[in-house]
């Protein structure tokens, strides 16, 4: 009976799949920039990929944010988080800024492979620090969820799970309510905009959790998203991006 329901369950997404292709054809070239692809490349071409460059150190100790020194940056001087830090891959600019639009409003859901194993790449020199941690993807509401049809964050922490064999919970933290893209507000407002609007579901206690997002800007999801995983029980939490937006001065 199991197998038979794996096996409709199989079925149904390839349905949907297909419909999915009619509806939005895969694009045939690269996602960025619509160039030929070459045998080998998958959904974005080599130039385009070599473009968006990995941050290296020095970035700051706590959000991840490239920094000329070592160190805390502007921010992460006068505020505290209950996250214990964060790292992302790259800056949120240029090829980078391009791939996550295309892949989040765009369907271009090739690239999660692509992206998440850039962000796979970045924690290498983390896997000391994190261990074994259970990841979390940061949720989308409901409704923004059936009008996207994906979570961008689950496919990444999919591919960061597929990578280091670490384990994922998907279900464990919700969206309590809608809140305004982070994107469409000025900084002060996003603090509140996204204060108390997750909670963390089942068991958590003396878990280190990896909560993993697409875009790091003011850090006020992942505060949000980490107060409501230590209530449930979680040990510690780190965060994990594929972008992070660079500025120099925060206050
Ligand atoms: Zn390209
Ligand atoms: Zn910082």
């Amino acid at each position: 009976m199991a197998g038979q329901i794996e096996r409709w369950h199989r079925q149904a997404k390839d349905v949907i799949s297909a419909v999915l292709d009619l509806l939005f054809p895969p694009t045939a070239g690269c996602v960025c920039c619509g160039a030929m692809l070459y045998k080998g490349e998958k959904c974005i071409c080599a130039v385009c990929r070599e473009q968006i460059a990995p941050l290296t150190e020095p970035t700051c100790s706590c959000c991840g944010r490239p920094l000329a020194y070592p160190g805390l940056c502007d921010l992460c001087c006068f505020r505290t988080y209950s996250f214990i830090r964060s790292w992302s891959a790259a800056v949120y600019q240029g090829v980078l800024r391009k791939c996550l639009h295309r892949f989040k409003y765009e369907r271009a859901t090739c690239l999660a492979p692509v992206l998440g194993s850039l962000l796979a790449q970045r924690l290498q020199a983390a896997k000391g620090i994190l261990r074994f941690p259970l990841l979390v993807p940061v949720p989308l509401d409901s409704q923004r969820l059936h009008e996207r049809g994906f979570n961008q964050a689950e496919l990444l922490a999919a591919e960061v799970a597929r990578v280091y064999r670490w384990p994922m919970a998907k279900k464990v933290l919700r969206r309590l309510r809608p809140t305004l893209p982070q994107s469409e507000l000025p900084e002060n407002k996003r603090w509140l905009n996204v204060s108390g609007a997750f909670v963390a579901e089942g068991d958590l206690s003396g878990k280190k959790v990896l909560l993993i997002d697409d875009i790091y800007t003011t850090g006020a999801t992942a505060e949000a998203a980490s107060q409501a995983l230590l209530k449930a029980g979680a040990a510690q939490v780190y965060v994990a991006t594929v972008a992070i937006a660079s500025r120099r001065c925060c206050r």
